[in-house]
């Protein structure tokens, strides 16, 4: 089973359009695709129009921001009706806070010396949602910095020019929002939130008791330790497993859409339960 269930368009912070990442999706073999954009589904029906036409299949999904006790992580939605006012009601919450957030980022920016901020990343993001990695390739353009990884850590976090925070609703009310749309609720990348190995899985048990489905245990940039690990909770926390490559598309990530490891326990594979 060839699955990438965690992948994003120009609707968020990817670079392609939606038709063009179900032909890469295609192409490169998969058998099962999700498009995950941060804090939307409008670029939804776009995909499944191509999937339609290239004969893949795939399934609704969206990355949804969210708070674990004042820590901010990501929790991908699976299989959800994106006609569902409650998930749709949540969505538009996590927009306002997005647009907000990025003004107050480009204000930021700007009292710091760099110049048009906001509109810079506007152009980046031709005119779709803002996020922080629009201002991180704008800061790299520009020659602020020379890599992703700086540019977050100088200017784009804590108490740096363009850190801002941004108060998401608790984990619990996403999940209400993914599971009323009749999606699968899971919590993306595990090992990316800067948690002690203790803390991941104080978060993994919280979740589980708030009703959480699952977590990716496969992504494309984990060790084996850490997909063993994944594996692991999976089973100890009764959690689903999910696989997907969080493919961008910038050309500084070499990230690609459907190469990952295989799951090391196929019968919590969350495809079984969609
Ligand atoms: P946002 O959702 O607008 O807060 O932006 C977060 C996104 O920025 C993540 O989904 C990643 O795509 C990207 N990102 C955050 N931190 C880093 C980092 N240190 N290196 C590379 N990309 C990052
Ligand atoms: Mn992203
Ligand atoms: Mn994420
Ligand atoms: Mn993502």
């Amino acid at each position: 089973m060839k699955a990438d269930l965690h992948n994003h368009s120009y609707y968020s912070d990817g670079v392609l359009s939606p038709r063009e990442l179900v032909k890469l999706a295609s192409k490169a073999g998969c058998d099962l695709f999700s498009m995950t954009d941060h804090d939307t589904t409008n670029g939804i029906t776009e995909a499944e129009l191509e999937a339609d036409k290239v004969g893949l299949n795939t399934v609704n999904g969206v990355e949804i921001s969210a708070f674990w006790r004042n820590s901010a992580i990501h929790i991908v939605g699976l299989g959800i009706d994106i006609e569902n006012d409650m998930l749709q009601t949540g969505l538009e919450f996590n927009q306002n806070l997005r647009n907000e957030r990025a003004k107050k980022i480009a204000l930021g920016l700007w009292r710091s010396g760099i110049k048009d901020p906001l509109e810079k990343a506007h152009k980046i993001s031709g005119g779709h949602m803002l996020t922080r990695t629009h201002f991180a390739q704008m800061l790299i353009q520009e020659g602020y910095c020379k890599d992703i990884r700086s540019v977050f850590r100088r200017y784009l976090s804590g108490r740096k020019p363009g850190g801002v925070s941004v108060e998401w609703k608790d984990f619990e009310e996403v999940i209400k929002w993914i599971q009323s749309a009749g999606g699968k609720a899971l919590i993306a990348h595990p090992f990316r939130y800067r948690m002690t190995y203790t803390k991941i899985k104080k978060m993994l048990n919280e979740f589980k008791d708030a009703g959480g489905d699952g977590l990716e245990v496969v992504n494309a940039n984990s060790s084996e330790e850490e997909i063993s690990l994944g594996n692991q909770w999976s089973e100890e926390y009764d959690l689903l497993a999910s696989v997907g490559s969080d493919f961008h598309g910038w050309p500084n990530q070499r990230v690609q859409i459907g190469n990952l490891a295989d799951l090391p326990n196929n019968s919590r594979a969350i495809w079984s339960y969609l």
